[in-house]
């Protein structure tokens, strides 16, 4: 027998969705607890996400799957605030990723000339299209029944959307980086995700990914929304933050800065001179930059053998690596960075530090690899 795991399936009726909206915040205050929660209360949760065969009484019911990212945002409120901040007008088409029952798409549709909603799950879709059209906003409304990370977008002037959150990073990187014009995009996403992408240099939360998205985009907390404004209820708070792409940007090879940073913040907290001091980080330059013709020796003459930390003193055997490190040492000495952690530094100064290794014919990149930007994102 299957070992379930607690409430990751939910089951709403469907009638009971569509009147939430209205309900959840009168009953919630009024009983002083969350209301609904035996309800999502899962006994045949088959561990994948997904549940076994429905029985009778089961029919109408509509499951809710976190593998999915499946809290409905359900309180008016939020949904009119994130509807007014993101600035939509009447002439304006609006993206909006994971539409779920429609919550949010009503309010949109309300004031937006169309909406184009990219849903995975074709369950949602029909609920959707049914609320939709009782409503009269069918003609204003496109459903595209795809996943968002594979499906090319349609021309769109802005994006107003909450997400599933398991897909925030590379849904964002695909947005930033992915050619598209848009005005803004008006995202709801985890309040932690949200503030590492609000991060500064020097923050503990920044990172690589608000690395890469600034170099690009401007990035605005608008505000924090309650974990009780959802149904079922999450673990975690989200904000609302709002994505300005930059009329200018700076003439990199993005491949090249994308694989920079994630050398510099494989470990955040380490010092540079640390990171670039990693036997197995020197000979995987080396061997990028075709310094030498002995790359398989390189790989061969263990980089794995030995732990990352390991400052010993290297054999060069021939393989050039130890000049190299040395050459590696010295860029980063003269910048002045050698000591310094990259969470500290400004975009300016990791694109000085990347053009005086570029300079030295050190490169980051293997240009014979595809660029998987999904992939490349997954972990930020
Ligand atoms: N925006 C709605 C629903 C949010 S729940 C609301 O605020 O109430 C997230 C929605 O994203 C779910 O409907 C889920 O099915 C959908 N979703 C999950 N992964 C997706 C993906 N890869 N592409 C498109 N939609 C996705």
């Amino acid at each position: 027998m299957l070992q379930c795991p607690k409430s990751s399936v939910n089951r709403l009726s469907v009638h009971h969705l569509l009147q939430l909206s209205a309900q959840f915040h009168q009953v919630r205050a009024k009983s002083g607890r969350p209301p609904f929660k035996n309800r999502y209360d899962n006994k045949d949760d088959n561990g994948d996400g997904y549940t076994r065969k429905r029985n009778e009484n089961q029919e109408d019911r509509l499951q809710l799957y976190k593998s999915r990212g499946q809290h409905l945002l359900t309180n008016p409120r939020i949904l009119d605030s994130i509807v007014r901040s993101s600035g939509v007008g009447p002439g304006e088409t609006v993206l909006e990723i994971g539409p779920g029952t429609g919550n949010l798409t009503l309010k949109l549709l309300e004031v937006a000339k169309k909406v184009i909603a990219v849903e995975v799950d074709k369950r949602m879709v029909e609920v959707l299209n049914k609320r939709v059209s009782e409503r009269g906003f069918g003609d204003k409304l496109t459903i595209i029944c795809e996943d968002a990370l594979k499906t090319d977008f349609p021309d769109f002037d802005l994006v107003v959307a909450n997400i599933p959150y398991g897909i925030s990073s590379p849904l964002i990187a695909k947005l930033v980086f992915g050619g598209y014009q848009f005005r803004n995009a008006t995202l709801l996403l985890q309040k932690e995700f949200a503030n590492r992408l609000l991060a500064n240099p020097g923050d503990s939360e920044f990172n690589r990914l608000a690395v890469n998205v600034k170099l690009v985009a401007e990035i605005d907390h608008i505000m924090n929304v309650s974990k009780r404004d959802f149904v079922p209820i999450p673990k975690v708070d989200s904000s609302v933050v709002k994505i300005r792409l930059r009329s200018e940007v700076p003439n990199l090879d993005l491949n090249e800065w994308w694989a920079f940073t994630k050398t510099c913040f494989g470990k955040k907290n380490k010092t540079l001179g640390a990171t670039f001091r990693q036997k197995k980080k020197v000979a995987e330059l080396l061997n990028l930059s075709k310094l030498t013709s002995l790359d398989e020796n390189i790989e061969k003459h263990d980089s794995c053998n030995r732990s990352d930390d390991e400052e010993d003193e290297w054999e060069d055997s021939g393989t050039g690596v130890k000049s190299f490190k040395e050459k590696v040492v010295g860029i980063l000495r003269n910048a002045g960075l050698e000591d310094k952690r990259p969470s500290k530094l400004s975009n300016e100064e990791l694109m000085h530090l990347l053009s005086l290794f570029n300079e030295a014919g050190i490169c980051f990149h293997d240009e014979s690899r595809p660029v998987d930007i999904n992939a490349s994102f997954a972990a930020s």
